[in-house]
């Protein structure tokens, strides 16, 4: 009996290159443009591009990624600061997770910012914690639907973050239970991350593997 396995992936390619001022790294960097294609697999093999699914830049040295608009921020006129696309996503997603159980306190909203400051190594502005709460109420998507819409504007390293984060607010109870395990492996599908990498994670973090699809 045999059985055909197709489905479509995500594959980033360098378009461009150049230097650009890199929020996270706080200097001058070289970066490299991402463009995503989607590509039609047969058994996991790409065989074909059908769509442009996105485009992100990202730092050569720390491997954050933005939204094209980062290559027109300027540090010194501008009092915003850009976020790394891997941030904005893990925020999302540890307060959509925290609010999918219910109503936040005010200690799982301490628990987030320190859970958060840990991903992204730096301190949490309190009133950037409050304003992603406010912006992950009114966020009607689901969670899987709104990583499978920001997924294209991430790499690799991106992903791993974004789903530690999402591991993270899973552990702050104490236990990962089985739901929490499958709503975890959802997460990762969404994010188009490749299963051995996922699966890394997973392992790193005592919890249960997504095994492999049948061939
Ligand atoms: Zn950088």
């Amino acid at each position: 009996m045999f059985f055909i396995v197709w489905g479509f992936k995500g594959r980033p390619s360098e378009t461009a290159v150049g230097r650009f001022y890199c929020p996270d790294c706080g200097d001058h960097r070289n970066y490299r443009k991402m463009t995503v294609k989607r590509w039609f697999t047969l058994y996991w093999i790409p065989l074909f591009q059908t769509s442009t699914l996105g485009d992100y830049i990202e730092c050569k040295t720390c491997k954050a990624t933005y939204s094209e608009q980062v290559l027109n921020f300027d540090p010194i006129t501008s009092q915003q600061k850009f976020e790394a696309a891997f941030a904005v996503a893990a925020k999302r997603v540890m307060f959509k997770m925290a609010l999918a159980d219910g109503d936040i306190d005010a200690a799982e909203v301490a628990q987030i910012a320190q859970a958060f400051g840990n991903i992204v190594k730096r301190g949490v502005d309190p009133a950037d914690i409050e304003a992603e709460l406010e912006a992950a109420h009114e966020d009607t998507r689901s969670i899987t639907d709104y990583l499978a819409e920001v997924s294209a504007g991430l790499n690799d390293t991106g992903k791993e973050l974004v789903l530690r984060s999402a591991i993270a607010v899973a552990k702050a109870d104490g236990v990962v239970d089985p739901s929490e395990e499958i709503e975890l492996h959802a997460l990762a599908v969404a994010l188009d991350f490749p299963t051995a990498y996922a699966n890394g994670v997973f392992a790193e973090e005592g919890i249960a593997m997504i095994k492999r699809r049948a061939a």
